[in-house]
């Protein structure tokens, strides 16, 4: 069979036809990057406002990172779990010196790092709970990832439809709202235990930048206390400072037993995390691997992200233009009343939100933004969401308000 030949990959304005259709991609191909800045590749400079989703969290073409990951490629990329891995051991003792945790797993990604907690908690339920078929709750309108047990926990029907029948063992109440939660639990827990863990994000980013509340999440805390459940919480992508705090939990003031991790840890590079308590550390060798977790190129990767968060004080930068960032969406909200309802979020994870009873949608926003050559992303049908790279400055915070200004103005127009 003679095969059409493939488009060679690179610079096109083309849909690739070699790339399996998922995506469905804006026209814009992007081949440079410094900092908060983005260039195509006809030398257009954008504004970046999304940072590879929440990920590029030193911004692009980081000095420290290049040095850490040229002077990593030079030496060692990959051994496997194989052996003793002293970049894994020191990222690990990073995160447990910094968090709430007492271990660490290593994984690559966010969907993956949730896996992992699921099993972990399956184990829980089944171990110490004597729970035969263990359920986890979880969210409405969250997001956990799309590999099938993590998609399977997310809140959100619509990534379910077309690959039924999903993994069983997950059961959904409504975010904020504690009574949805007791009325569940109590249900499922009628005649004996059922449920192994409560896996939630603090702050609901696919979903619409939708921040928890404390109250409730504390409820949360207690009922999964009283019961010995598993609280879990999926910081993949609100975790490694997004928030202005380091952790999610911390604007919360409530502690989890798991956190799973990816996104801006490796600040561009694929590492996700399952960092456990001393309580909830129960995987035995030959329970769980992953070839490439924790190899010793993501893991310099992400310590170089500690390392930088730490020398250039960065979460108080995230604290400060998150307020002038919150600030300007809020002055865009009095400027713009007939299409503008709320702006929310917390440090650089914001969102802006659409009027349901207008026309406009948060892709229209963020298609017209292009044309002010800035770059956004929707969180759902109606939320505009801005997750720059912590190391925005305040003139770049301005910019960015300025050109989603001119956007709206271009839209109203
Ligand atoms: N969990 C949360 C809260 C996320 O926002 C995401 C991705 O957006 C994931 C999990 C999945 O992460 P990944 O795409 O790295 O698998």
């Amino acid at each position: 069979m003679v095969k059409t030949p493939p488009q060679t990959t690179g610079i096109t304005e083309q849909p690739s036809t070699a790339v399996m259709g998922t995506y469905n991609r804006y026209p814009l191909t992007l081949v440079r990057g410094n900092g908060c800045w983005v260039r195509d590749h006809k030398g257009d400079r954008y504004l970046d406002a999304v940072a590879g989703i929440a990920t590029c969290t030193l911004g692009h073409s980081n000095r420290a990172m290049r040095r850490a990951l040229k002077d990593q490629l030079s030496r060692l990329q990959h051994v496997s779990n194989l052996y003793q891995i002293p970049e894994q051991e020191e990222l690990a003792r990073w995160l447990v010196n910094n968090s709430c945790a007492d271990s660490v797993f290593f994984c690559n990604s966010g969907a993956e790092a949730n896996e992992a907690a699921i099993k972990l908690a399956r184990k829980h339920g089944h171990q110490r709970r004597g729970i035969e078929r263990p359920i986890i709750l979880t969210a409405a309108a969250s997001f956990h990832g799309r590999t099938l047990a993590a998609v399977s926990a997310t809140g959100q029907p619509r990534y379910h439809v077309g690959f039924e029948p999903m993994v069983e063992g997950f059961e959904t109440f409504t975010y904020n709202d504690i009574q949805s939660f007791e009325q569940l639990l109590n249900r499922l827990e009628a005649h004996g235990p059922r449920v192994c863990a409560v896996l939630i994000e603090p702050l609901q980013g696919e979903g619409g930048v939708n921040p928890g509340d404390p109250d409730v999440f504390r409820a949360i805390r207690r009922h999964c206390d009283e019961r010995n459940i598993l609280l879990i919480f999926d910081e993949v992508q609100v975790g490694m400072g997004r928030s202005g705090r380091l952790w999610g939990y911390e604007q919360l003031n409530v502690q989890p037993d798991v956190i799973t991790l990816a996104k801006g840890l490796g600040g561009g590079h694929a590492i996700g995390a399952l960092l456990t308590s001393q309580h909830a550390d129960l995987f035995a060798p030959g329970d769980h691997a992953s070839t490439f977790g924790g190899n010793p190129f993501a893991c310099r990767a992400g310590l170089t992200v500690a390392r930088e968060l730490e020398r250039r004080q960065l979460l108080r930068n995230v604290s400060e233009r998150g307020e002038q960032l919150s600030a300007g969406l809020h002055q865009l909200i009095q400027r713009f009343p007939q299409q503008l309802q709320d702006a929310r979020g917390w440090g650089l994870l914001q969102g802006l939100v659409l009027r349901e009873d207008c026309d406009l949608t948060a892709a229209d926003v963020v298609k017209a933004a292009l044309a002010q050559k800035l770059l956004l992303v929707p969180a759902g049908a109606k939320v505009v969401r801005m997750v720059p790279p912590l190391v925005i400055d305040r003139r770049e915070v301005k910019a960015l308000l300025s050109r989603l200004e001119r956007t709206l103005e271009q839209l109203n127009a």
